[in-house]
């Protein structure tokens, strides 16, 4: 039996036994097509934050067998984690302290971004007594958001001791990067600037000698709005699970969040509902609870604007979200304990998306994503995903 099989069982029988979160593999499959058909570049799948909450081994299995040819991470524990997986392809990890495991990372064969020179000389000396293949830095230029990155001002000498790492034969510099602070608005001109110190950065490594294979930039905004940040690779993360920052193109949504109706109960106009009695009922009547609250990832700042699917009905949620416990205005529905209600999903049975949640919760798609609690059951649907690599 398929996974949506199983789920569908699951939900007629009205014996699940808590939140469920299906991600749609077919769908990230689509997107990373999506993609790979707009450039000519590589594409890096981004698996971070366990694939941006939906199983960063299936996501970068999926991406990989359309298209992809790179996986990226931040951490190196997250690309070790790939490895142990079975998985081959490339992986960049990009953000890891001075006093990180190196020596496993390279051993494991995983490029490492590096943002400075202390950076750098933790990697030589990592490399020094490893012993293995010879290490692959990319060197990470801040191209104008103060975050992860080096400083302009510390790039040439960067650049220089890696030269230097390299003629001793100790490293070799695979890549260069930057990010883009205002991607999402292609209309901001500090994307322009960013464009132009990348391209300053790389001119300045070729110069002091290195001959990086990939120079990359854009991550899913740009790679959707700019191809003049495309060169070599996009890093695309967001996109593989749907959401497009810059709301430029339809992607496919690919989780569905799910929870039984545990209990249903009818109450008279006045009753207050939950902590605060912040919510009370203006009518007669119906109303269930979900065993699911913001330790499962539903914002509790969305309390007041967010709805459900329950009943084949929008449901609005009554009062403040719990921490494990959400309660939902009904109406007239007759709903049985036991039925499901739909959180979220792509939106094509009349309930709400991820886009929703997140305008109700005041934030972006992105932290409704990979906010999903630990106890929430997962299951993928069966996908065309192909083998690993
Ligand atoms: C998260 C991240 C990405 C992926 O960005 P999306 O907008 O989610 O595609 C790319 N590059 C870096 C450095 C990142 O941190």
């Amino acid at each position: 039996m398929s996974a949506v099989a199983a789920s569908a069982a699951t939900a007629r029988s009205g014996c699940a036994q808590g939140p469920v979160l299906t991600v749609d593999l077919p769908a990230v499959a689509a997107n990373t097509r999506l993609f790979t058909s707009r450039t000519r570049a590589g594409v890096m799948a981004v698996v971070k934050a366990d694939g941006f909450g939906h199983g960063a081994v299936e996501v970068a299995r999926t991406a990989l067998a359309n298209g992809a040819t790179w996986l990226g991470v931040t951490s190196i524990a997250e690309g070790l984690a790939l490895r142990s997986a079975g998985l081959r392809a490339p992986v960049l990890s990009w953000l890891n302290p001075v006093g990180a495991d190196f020596s496993s990372a390279l051993a494991a064969g995983i490029d490492l971004a590096v943002p400075g020179v202390a950076h750098l000389e933790a990697v030589v000396r990592a490399a020094a007594v490893s012993g293995g293949p010879r290490g692959r830095l990319h060197l990470h230029l801040d191209v104008g958001m103060a975050r992860d990155g080096a400083e302009p001002a510390e790039w040439p000498w960067l650049c220089r001791a890696a030269r230097d790492a390299e003629q001793r034969g100790i490293l070799q510099v695979a890549g260069v990067m930057g990010h883009l602070s205002c991607a999402d608005n292609p209309a901001d001109p500090c994307n322009e600037a960013g464009r132009a110190r990348f391209a300053w950065g790389l001119e300045t490594a070729r110069a002091a000698g290195l001959h990086p294979a990939v120079w990359h930039l854009a991550a899913t905004a740009a790679a959707l709005t700019d191809p003049r940040t495309h060169h070599t690779l996009c890093r695309i993360g967001a996109g593989l699970a749907g959401i497009d920052p810059s709301q430029t193109v339809r992607l496919r949504p690919a989780l569905t969040l799910t929870a039984p109706i545990v209990a249903v109960r009818h109450v008279r106009a006045g009753t207050p509902v939950g902590y605060g009695h912040t919510w009370t009922a203006q009518a007669d009547t119906n109303l269930g609870l979900l065993p699911a609250g913001y330790a499962d990832g539903l914002p509790r700042a969305a309390s007041g604007q967010a709805e459900v699917l329950a009943g084949g009905h929008r449901c609005q949620v009554a009062g403040l979200i719990s921490m494990d416990q959400t309660v939902i205005d009904l109406g007239d529905q007759q709903v049985r304990p036991g039925e499901i209600a739909t959180v979220f999903g792509p939106g094509t049975a009349g309930e709400p998306t991820v886009a929703d949640w997140a305008a109700w919760a005041g934030t972006i798609e992105h932290e409704i994503v990979t906010g999903i609690g630990v106890r929430v059951h997962r299951q993928v649907t069966s996908a065309s995903a192909g083998s690993a690599r």
